[in-house]
């Protein structure tokens, strides 16, 4: 028997990041490696913790351990997305880039690579932000193959720079377990392009009055996204405005001016026609804060400002621009209305969200229709919200792991996956001298309401419209019913005992068990049946 099970040293929740040591029989593959401090990781001193690494993303939640991995295990392999692979340096400034390009191997998309005997991993898209990818796990057996699909950070979502998750490649895949992300918990988002409106809007209010807009957000992703939102929304195109951008952000910029050839084929149009993000020429202008700081002060008029998501407001400031929005993501769901700042600066949360809302990740979970769910990335209290949704209890194997509490992942055996709701028996009909008989194949009585509808042996049929429906007598009705049945129902006899279904006897203990029996009959193991109807 292959086992599976899964060792967490890092969930997600809240601040930490996400690490997960995943056992496929033989095999051990640590998921991402988003920890400060690797030391938990190091089961067995001196020896690597895992036979491969795999990287969901570039973001720092995920990927800062891997060059502390990289230094104490340089034969360890590590893989990613070719894109992941590009944009993994902005989480380690000043370090050498030419051993940050070694830290990772680049992997294709949707080509399985196999690392070591039956063991294979599929590269997909993952949405959320460019190069993250979903990681399809194979194990090879003999007998079967085992499936893994790692979600990473998810976004079914087109944004403007990335894709969504191709959720219709994957329709039906049916993996033993699907380890998946539950950021937003069960909240419901508008769309996607309804939150970006929202968002301009909010901002052009702020110019009009004559307000400046500061717009604090994450090195890679946000920014970018933000930015590209300013330069091609209608409300933005040709307005006489400057965009400064600063910090991270800018550097985010350039990592993502590498890539271009990855990006879509809309933001590689665009950037034919003007440049992506540097532009002193078309409106609404993008410059880099650093190279103009001089011009920055010099200048009146309301502007914008992209920087890093911990800068401070008055390094921004200057005796002309007085005035400021500073307008904070929701990066998460239990992130409140925060303000840090003095009360003479308005500070307002928006949404623009790169991660699944509660339908978007349920939608994700029936499509596949895995037997085991793991949630992570999340508060644990919004995690729960959604291991406790009863269509999806009800359905599959869900769990909610903790930091270094092994989840166990047994197959097949302990949890009856319930059949889909919208199963269809093909059944064949034969008229006969003086009745009609319908066959219908066996497999529908593995249905746990097959014992109910089957209790008496004895079926309703009525006409609904051209169709028809078809019903069990339970055994209390037939009692109440039949007139003869009547007659004895007050009597201890085979008709009124627990034990009579389908004209057979069913107690084990009865010298007539799986005997056909008359109604009236009777024996010494008679027990009465409970009416609660
Ligand atoms: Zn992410
Ligand atoms: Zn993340």
């Amino acid at each position: 028997v292959v086992e599976l099970d899964c060792l967490p040293f890092g969930v997600g929740h809240t601040d930490e990041g996400v690490c997960l040591l995943l056992r496929l029989g033989p095999y051990r593959v640590l998921l991402d490696c988003g920890l400060k401090n690797i030391d938990a990781i190091m089961v067995k001193p001196g020896q690597p913790p895992a036979d491969l690494v795999l990287c969901s993303h570039a973001h720092r939640d995920h990927a800062e351990g891997l060059l502390e991995l990289r230094r104490r295990f340089p034969q360890l392999p590590i893989y990613a997305s070719e894109t992941t692979t590009q944009l993994l340096a902005l989480n380690w400034p000043g370090i050498d880039a030419k051993f940050i390009h070694h830290i990772c191997q680049a992997l294709p998309w949707r080509t399985p690579v196999e690392f070591c005997e039956g063991l294979s991993a599929e590269l997909i898209p993952a949405g959320h932000l460019p190069g993250a990818s979903a990681f399809l796990l194979t194990l090879n057996t003999p007998q079967r193959a085992y499936t893994v699909l790692y979600t990473g950070d998810c976004f079914l979502s087109n944004s403007r720079l990335v894709e969504g998750f191709p959720l219709d490649e994957l329709r039906g895949l049916r993996p033993d377990v699907l380890i998946v992300e539950g950021t937003y918990g069960t909240a419901r988002h508008p769309r996607r392009r309804q939150q970006e409106n929202r968002l301009a809007g909010r901002i052009i209010t702020a110019l009009d009055r004559g307000q400046s807009v500061l717009l604090p957000a994450p090195a890679l992703g946000l920014g970018q996204e933000l930015l590209m939102l300013l330069r091609s929304h209608h409300q933005f195109t040709g307005r006489d405005l400057d965009i400064w951008v600063d910090g991270d952000v800018a550097q985010g910029c350039d990592a993502y001016l590498e890539i271009l050839p990855h990006l879509p084929t809309s933001v590689q149009n665009f950037a034919q026609h003007q440049p992506l993000f540097w532009d002193d020429r078309v409106r609404p202008r993008v410059h880099r804060l650093a190279d103009r700081r001089q011009r920055f002060c010099r200048e009146t008029s309301p502007c914008v400002v992209l920087t890093d998501l911990n800068s401070s407001l008055e390094q921004y400031q200057t005796p002309e621009r007085q005035h400021w929005l500073v307008l904070r993501p929701q990066l998460n769901s239990w992130q409140a209305e925060n303000s840090d700042l003095s009360d003479q600066v308005q500070s307002e949360l928006y949404l623009l969200a790169d991660h699944c809302d509660g339908m978007a990740t349920a939608q994700l979970i029936h499509n596949l229709r895995p037997q085991h769910v793991i949630f992570v990335h999340g508060s644990p209290a919004y995690l729960a919200d959604l291991t406790s949704m009863e269509e999806l209890y009800s359905r599959y194997h869900l769990h909610l792991p903790q930091v270094g509490h092994r989840v166990e992942l047994p197959i097949g055996q302990t949890f009856l996956q319930p059949l889909a709701p919208d199963r269809l028996y093909e059944g064949e009909l034969a008229e006969l001298e003086s009745v009609v008989s319908l066959t219908l194949p066996q497999s529908l009585t593995a249905d746990p309401r097959w014992r109910n509808f089957a209790d008496t042996g004895l079926v309703e049929a009525r006409w609904q419209g051209e169709e028809l429906v078809l019903r069990g007598v339970p055994q209390w009705e037939m009692l109440n019913q039949t007139p003869d049945l009547a007659r004895i129902r007050d009597r201890a006899c085979c008709a009124t005992c627990h034990y009579f279904r389908g004209q057979h006897c069913r107690n084990p203990v009865s010298p007539l068990y799986e005997l056909k029996v008359t109604p009236d009959g009777f024996c010494p193991s008679y027990q009465k049946i409970e009416v609660s109807h």
